[in-house]
């Protein structure tokens, strides 16, 4: 997008030239309690003025406390923690923790996932790539996403882990169902397989749980996190279970869980439990998307939460040029060019959404018309 932001407050951005925008995308689900929040700005200040970095050579003492707080707002108090900088880094230390764990080094991963740039990379952009071999670290088979019976097929005891998305978010918001999800938890731990869930999308409460896993009710082996945990500030972590023995040197990182790391990360989480922002995703997300069904032209409204896709039976970069231009309201793609996704940061208001509904309304209108 041409537009280069160079202040921003809430859900809010303001470019070089003074001209204001609604920001409905949050940088792909990064900003997850609003732009410049007072709570985050302070913390991260304070942090600064104290000590910035030292390496994991030192004990951080902010580490323990962020593991303690995750732990008990996402409901996994007894996962280890262990801290990087990057969603792809997250989920390439899933895969190396479940090599390790069980010895084997073939994944089974699902058509449209998105994973980061790692050893399952291909996946995004060429779905056809079913069992491609991808490097020597990890053979990958992509299966369908949804099938039990294609599953069923692949999975055996030769298997090292099955990684799925909560909510897929760049493949065009698409989601594993309950049972479907109960199904790889249940298989998995019968062929000592590990389940990753990545929810470096999906999850800070962005579904309207913690994590979108969690309305399956199943626990997963590693869970890996990004994005929305530093609003930001360059954080990600992996969540592991009590299970999965950690050695000393098994993992490790220079910048991971750096000081300012960890007090963006606390910033976050003490902002998401002050002012409910799971509870608001949920409500606000679940009337938006009811709202959203009655817009024609919209062919289908996928997601939870905060984390919706509209699909449509055309391309949306005009429909995204003209919000952005007419409107001022920035929205993201998806791998689909067909679909428009919205991932707004969680306290998001009932107002800043009927702004947006109106101008889709209208572009839409325009966009129908000329049609006929
Ligand atoms: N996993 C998912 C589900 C993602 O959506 C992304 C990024 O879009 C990643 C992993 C990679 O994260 P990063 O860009 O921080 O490496």
């Amino acid at each position: 997008m041409n537009i280069t932001p160079v202040k921003a407050q809430g859900s809010y951005l303001w470019d070089s030239i003074g001209k204001k925008y609604l920001d409905l995308y949050g940088g792909h689900a990064v900003i997850s309690i609003g732009h410049s929040h007072p709570t985050y700005v302070k913390k991260l200040t304070e942090q600064l003025n104290q000590i910035a970095f030292y390496s994991n050579s030192v004990i951080n003492p902010l580490q323990e406390e962020l593991a303690i707080k995750l732990g008990e707002l996402s409901g996994y108090s007894d996962y280890k923690l262990f801290l990087c900088n990057s969603g792809a880094e997250a989920n390439e230390n899933a895969l190396k923790l479940a090599s390790f764990h069980n010895g084997r080094k073939k994944v089974i991963a699902f058509h449209n996932s998105f994973h980061g740039r790692t050893s399952l990379a291909v996946a995004s952009t060429d779905d056809q790539k079913i069992n491609a071999n991808i490097n020597k670290t990890h053979e990958v088979i992509f299966l369908p996403l949804n099938d039990h019976d294609a599953f069923l097929k692949e999975i055996s005891n030769e298997i090292c882990a099955v990684i799925i998305e909560g909510i897929q978010g760049v493949g065009g918001i698409k989601e594993p169902t309950t049972e479907f999800l109960q199904l790889l938890s249940s298989e998995t731990k019968k062929h000592d397989a590990l389940l990753i869930l990545d929810e470096v999308q999906s999850g800070y409460g962005r579904s309207g749980k913690f994590f979108a896993h969690q309305f399956a009710e199943i626990s997963p082996d590693i869970i890996t996190i990004a994005k929305g945990m530093g609003n930001g500030f360059p954080v990600a972590g992996v969540l592991i279970h009590p299970k999965i023995q950690s050695k000393y040197g098994l993992l490790g990182t220079t910048f991971g869980g750096n000081y300012l790391a960890c007090a963006a990360s606390l910033a976050v989480l003490e902002v998401i439990k002050k002012e409910n922002l799971i509870q608001n995703a949920c409500e606000i997300g679940e009337n938006w998307i009811k709202e959203l069904k009655q817009i024609e032209g919209v062919q289908e409204v996928r997601g939870r939460g905060l984390m919706i896709g509209l699909q449509f039976d055309f391309p949306i970069a005009t429909i995204k040029k003209q919000l952005l231009e007419e409107f001022g309201i920035l929205v993201g793609t998806a791998s689909d060019p067909n679909v428009l996704r919205l991932l707004p940061a969680l306290n998001i208001t009932e107002k800043e959404i009927e702004s947006f509904n109106q101008a889709l309304n209208h572009v839409l209108t325009n966009q129908l018309a000329s049609i006929k």
